[in-house]
C-alpha cells in the first residue's frame, strides 16, 4: 500500500509556479532577473477596494462564520454580473462563492464528473484543468491546437475526439496561456456543438474583462442551444488586480451548484468574509480604475508583441485577451531540443525567466506575461533578443 494515495500522488507540481519559484531564488541571489511567468497583475488592488476590507475588518458581523455559499449580497452582486458580462440571467442561488477561481474549477468538475467520464481540454491548456479533472475522476481529453489555428480548437477536432464517455469541454476565451478569443460566431458555433452532443461546457471566464482593440468575449453560456448544461467559472483575481484575496465563484444549474456547494462545505465553509466584503467592494464600485489597468497590459501587450515579433527566429500570434504572449521557437528547436532547455538557457544567459510551452501541454512555445512593469518589460525582451540572436549565428 502506497504511503501518498494514488489519486493524490498523481497530481504535479504547478510548472508554472516552479519557474516564478526558481526566478524568485535567483533574484534574491542578487541575479537581475527579469520574470514574465507571473500569472497575475503587478498592480496594487485599488484603494476603494482595500479600504472596503479594512471597514469589513472592524465589523464584528464578519469575525465568525457566514453562509457556506457566499454573502448574499455578493452572491446577488455576482449574479448581476454575470447577467452584464456573459448575459445569462441566473438567481443568486445559482452562484457559490469560491476560494479562487480554482477551486470552482475543481468544484464544477467534481459536481459533474463521474469516474471514467471524458474532459475535453483545448491545448495548449492552463495547467490546473488537466489535474483537476483527473482529481475528481475524470480523464483528460487534450484537444491539440498550434498557432496556425490561433490557438483555437475546430468543431472537426472536437468531432474526432468526442466518444460516448465524453461529458465536459472545457473552455476558455480569453486563453491563459495563449491569449486567443474566440470571435462571436466561432463560440456559437462551438456552443452549439456542444448543445448538440450533449456535452456540458466549463467556461472560464476570468479574463473576459480583459480584451484588447475593441473586441468583446462572448461567453459561451449565452448560446441558447448549450440549454442549461454550462458552469461558468469567474472571479476578482485579475480584473480587480485581487489575486491574493482568493474570491471567485461558479454559476451553474441550481442542482449542480447547490452539489459544489455541499462539497465546499465539507472542504473550506465560507470564503473569508472580510475578502468577500473586498470582492463586493470591487464589483460594485467604479470602473475607473480596472480600466486603467488595462489600457496599462494592452499598452505591454503592444510592446511585447511587436519586440517578440522582430526576434531571431520567433513568431508570435498577436494576442487579443488576458496578458500573456505565447510566442513559437521552431527554429531554435533543432539546437535546444525543447522549450525547456531554451529557458534554462534563457534564464541563465539572459536572466530572464519564461515559462516553456511542455507545462500547457505544447512544445516548442513559451509563455510570457506582460504583467510587470514597463521597464522591465523591455529591458527583459532586449535582453532576450540578444541571446536569441547568437543563438542563431
Ligand atoms: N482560470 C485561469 C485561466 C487562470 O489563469 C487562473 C489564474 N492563473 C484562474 C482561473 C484562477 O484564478 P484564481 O484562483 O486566482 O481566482
Amino acid at each position: 500500500m502506497s504511503r501518498v494515495s494514488r489519486r493524490v500522488g498523481a497530481i504535479h507540481e504547478s510548472a508554472t509556479m516552479a519557474i516564478t519559484e526558481r526566478a524568485r531564488q535567483l533574484k534574491a541571489s542578487g541575479r537581475p532577473t527579469i520574470s514574465f511567468g507571473a500569472g497575475e497583475p503587478d498592480f496594487p488592488t485599488p484603494s476603494h477596494i482595500v479600504e472596503a476590507a479594512i471597514a469589513a475588518a472592524r465589523d464584528p458581523r464578519n469575525h465568525h462564520y457566514t453562509p457556506n455559499a457566499g454573502l448574499p449580497e455578493l452572491r446577488e452582486a455576482v449574479a448581476e454580473n454575470t447577467l452584464e458580462h456573459s448575459s445569462v440571467e441566473v438567481s443568486p442561488g445559482q452562484v457559490l462563492i469560491t476560494n479562487g477561481g480554482k477551486q470552482a474549477v475543481y468544484l464544477g468538475m467534481a459536481a459533474l464528473l463521474d469516474p471514467g467520464d471524458e474532459v475535453l481540454v483545448p491545448a495548449p491548456y492552463w495547467v490546473t484543468y488537466p489535474e483537476a479533472a483527473a482529481l475528481a475522476g475524470g480523464i483528460p481529453v487534450p484537444v491539440d491546437t498550434n498557432d496556425s489555428s490561433g490557438f483555437k480548437v475546430t468543431i472537426d477536432q472536437l468531432d474526432r475526439l468526442t466518444s460516448d464517455r465524453t461529458k465536459m469541454l472545457v473552455f476558455v476565451s480569453p486563453s491563459n496561456p495563449t491569449g486567443a478569443v474566440y470571435s462571436g460566431e466561432e463560440v456559437a458555433a462551438i456552443g452549439e456543438w456542444a448543445g448538440q452532443h450533449g456535452v456540458w461546457v466549463l467556461t472560464d471566464e476570468i479574463y473576459q474583462r480583459l480584451v484588447y482593440g475593441g473586441i468583446q468575449a462572448r461567453s459561451i453560456a449565452s448560446v441558447a442551444e448549450t440549454e442549461d448544461r454550462w458552469v461558468i467559472v469567474n472571479g476578482v483575481a485579475k480584473t480587480y488586480a485581487m489575486t491574493g484575496w482568493r474570491v471567485g465563484w461558479l454559476v451553474g444549474p441550481l442542482d449542480v451548484v447547490t452539489a459544489a456547494s455541499n462539497h465546499q462545505s465539507h472542504l473550506s465553509s465560507n470564503v473569508n468574509n472580510i475578502a468577500q466584503r473586498a470582492a463586493l467592494a470591487g464589483l460594485k464600485g467604479p470602473a475607473g480604475p480596472i480600466e486603467e489597468m488595462r489600457l496599462a497590459f494592452d499598452g505591454r501587450r503592444r510592446i511585447m508583441h511587436a519586440m517578440l515579433s522582430k526576434m531571431a527566429g520567433v513568431t508570435n500570434v498577436e494576442p487579443e485577451g488576458a496578458f500573456y504572449c505565447f510566442p513559437g521557437f521552431a527554429a531554435h528547436m533543432d539546437r535546444f531540443g525543447s522549450t525547456m532547455a531554451l529557458a534554462s538557457h534563457l534564464l541563465e544567459e539572459a536572466n530572464v525567466a519564461v515559462v516553456p510551452g511542455e507545462a500547457f501541454g505544447l512544445d516548442g512555445f513559451a509563455r510570457l506575461s506582460y504583467a510587470l512593469s514597463d521597464d522591465d518589460l523591455e529591458l527583459g525582451l532586449e535582453r532576450m533578443a540578444s541571446v536569441l540572436e547568437k543563438a542563431v549565428d
